[in-house]
């Protein structure tokens, strides 16, 4: 008999999602963004996705109400900060609302232009969903194994990808 294979760490999961914040409006869903696939255990979703996920089977669906803290965070006011124009690269455009990924307190952190005004631009290095609840249906569609070098790399290498090093 074949063994059923569950979702579990080091494994490449596929899903279809639906994210809600807890006013009901859609954030994110796979009818927008297609299917969704990853590495389970790599920190792709956020913990509490992850945590639900756990053991579950193809065909199976989650729906589960995750915190801030096993999401994408509290809201961290120190977190919000500011620098000058000089501090980023010639050439690129300064807007409020541009997001852009920069190394925060030794992190690695997805950070967004909240104001600038002359040569001062605040940044705000908390996740645009930081702070908030999250409604998460999802259903798992497809688990495989990882190939050795997904695991290496820590990311899913999908049949169309070029090679990369
Ligand atoms: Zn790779």
């Amino acid at each position: 008999m074949e063994k059923i294979m569950q979702v579990e760490k080091n494994r490449v999961v596929t899903i279809s999602y639906e994210m809600k914040d807890n006013q009901a409006e859609i954030l994110d869903s796979s009818e927008e963004s297609g299917d969704l696939t990853y590495l389970h255990g790599s920190s792709f979703l956020v913990p509490g996705f992850e945590r639900a996920l756990d053991g579950k089977k193809a065909g199976d669906g989650i729906q589960v109400t995750i915190m801030p803290t096993d999401g994408y965070g509290e809201y961290d006011e120190t977190l919000i900060f500011q620098v000058s124009r000089s501090d980023f690269q010639d050439g690129v455009e300064l807007y409020e609302g541009l997001e852009f990924e920069a190394e925060v307190r030794d992190e690695l952190r997805w950070c967004t232009i909240a104001a600038i005004e002359g040569d001062v631009v605040t940044v705000d290095a908390n996740h645009p969903l930081a702070g908030e609840e999250l409604i998460v249906q999802a259903k798992v569609l497809e688990i495989r194994e990882a190939t050795p070098e997904e695991l290496e790399h820590g990311h899913v290498h999908g049949p169309d990808d070029e090679h990369h090093h």
